[in-house]
């Protein structure tokens, strides 16, 4: 199906989900006729975009209590933001749990003052002392040695970051729809969505984009030769339960890793990951989302200890293009990968390595999802493993054919991946089992301004 034509049919589809959403609340609900009539006062019986829970079923966030951000909220905690100082007013106390819906129009910039001004990174370091040509001087390996960066030099770059990060981390009370007012390019640059420690939220139809750490550290013992790292992920889950993650668009556009300079022989990497979900977070759905221009995008779980009995993720319909790695990397939990797009072409300097890592006992069903591979490329490099992982299920698709896309990896690696889990998906809304048409349908219904 030609792409203009894409549009209503997902409207409709659209639509069609609304009713299906009232439909569940009035079986949760458990009562009917009151929900009956105030859906029939809402706009023909569309739930609209701002008040939409998690659909029944649709992925491990629909588990336990189900996931109605700030569904529920009133007129005085309905917020339309537009620039930092707003959204920062609009998010509140972290401690505050009453519902809010925050609608975001047009792009908010990260880096900007209460009163609208632009900060560069210069403005962040400024009266700390910190100069990057300064702290290469610092902590040349070849003067320094290879032990951690301390002193005057290091202790300024953390007072720049400081400042920064004030700056551009929104901390993202529990009960809280934030969401993107469709027709206005809505989105966050430069900013890092904090959901910490709290339970119910949803982030929906806004555009990630350019979200930077202005005072990548450097870190001597990471690997043999030793990395810059960075902080900030656009959204990062810590702690949480039960969050949506719909229709967004995740990009380190306009500002790609082959603009970075190498020093030390490392890259200059200020981008840390799209979308991390770590930190004992449980119950979480990521769908309809478009990852492109990044390289750690999705990290599950921060290390092999991170928590045992969660990291439970549903992944379904987004597509990853121009991905370098972790799409996702995932540990210890239960984790769903169903009908999402893998292209794996290199895209404005990111080059793939791999699509899904399976460690530290992971637990991942993937089936149903599409790989686009250039020609050349081997099915054998789209997964990776420490050996513990499992990957089961079937029905992948590589340049639309039927692809064992565990047993391709496993005859040419020594660390092979699993193919059986502990588990059997139950949550499976809108699941498709033949992942022929994805690359086309998902093209115009995933991402930031899929939804209007
Ligand atoms: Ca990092
Ligand atoms: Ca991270």
């Amino acid at each position: 199906m030609a792409a203009p034509s894409h549009r209503p049919t997902h409207r409709r589809s659209l639509r069609k989900r609304r009713t299906l959403v009232v439909t569940a609340a009035v079986a949760a609900a458990g009562v009917g006729a009151g929900v009956l009539v105030l859906n029939a006062n809402a706009n023909a019986g569309a739930v609209d975009l701002y008040h939409q829970s998690l659909p029944a079923k649709d992925g491990w966030a629909a588990s336990g209590s189900g996931t109605t951000g700030g569904a529920k909220a009133d007129s005085a905690h309905t917020f339309t933001v537009s620039t930092r100082a707003q959204l920062v007013k609009a998010l509140g106390s972290v401690s505050d749990t009453t519902p809010r819906i925050i609608k975001v129009k047009g792009t908010i910039d990260a880096n900007t003052s209460d009163a609208g001004k632009k900060l560069t990174c210069a403005d962040y370091a400024s009266g700390t002392g910190y100069s990057l040509s300064a702290y290469l001087r610092a902590y040349d390996p070849a003067t320094y040695g290879k032990k951690a960066p301390s002193g005057t030099q290091e202790n300024a770059r953390k007072a720049a970051a400081d400042k920064q990060k004030k700056n551009i981390v929104f901390r993202v009370p529990a009960n809280t729809t934030i969401v993107g007012v469709p027709g206005t390019n809505a989105g966050i640059r430069g900013g890092s969505l904090h959901v910490q420690n709290v339970k119910n939220v949803i982030v929906r139809n806004l555009t990630f984009a350019d979200t930077q750490d202005c005072f990548p550290q450097w870190d001597p013992t990471d690997g043999s030769s030793g990395e810059w790292n960075s902080n900030y992920d656009s959204v990062t889950l810590r702690g949480v339960t039960n969050v949506w993650a719909d229709h967004n668009t995740f990009t380190d556009a306009p500002t790609f890793d082959s603009s970075e300079k190498s020093y030390f022989g490392r890259k200059y990497q200020v981008h840390d990951g799209a979308l991390d979900i770590t930190n004992g977070s449980d119950l979480v759905t990521v769908e309809r989302n478009l990852f492109s221009n990044h390289d750690k995008t999705m990290l599950i779980g921060s290390s092999d200890t991170d928590s045992t009995g969660k990291l439970r993720v549903t992944i379904h319909h987004n597509v990853w293009k121009g991905i370098v790695q972790r799409a996702p990397l995932a540990r210890i939990g239960q984790i769903h990968l169903y009908n999402n797009v893998y292209d794996t072409t290199a895209l404005n300097g990111y080059t793939p390595k791999y699509s899904i890592d399976s460690r530290a006992k992971a637990q991942v069903v993937a089936e149903h999802n599409a790989w686009k591979l250039p020609s050349g490329a081997k099915p054998a490099k789209l997964l990776s493993g420490d050996g513990t992982g499992s990957i089961a299920g079937g029905g992948n698709l590589v340049n639309g054919t039927a692809t064992d896309l565990v047993a391709a990896y496993n005859a040419a690696s020594s660390k092979k991946i699993k193919t059986t889990v502990n588990w059997k998906p139950a949550l499976t809304a809108g699941l498709q089992t033949s992942a022929k048409n994805l690359v086309t349908e998902l093209a115009t219904t995933t991402g930031a301004g899929a939804l209007y």
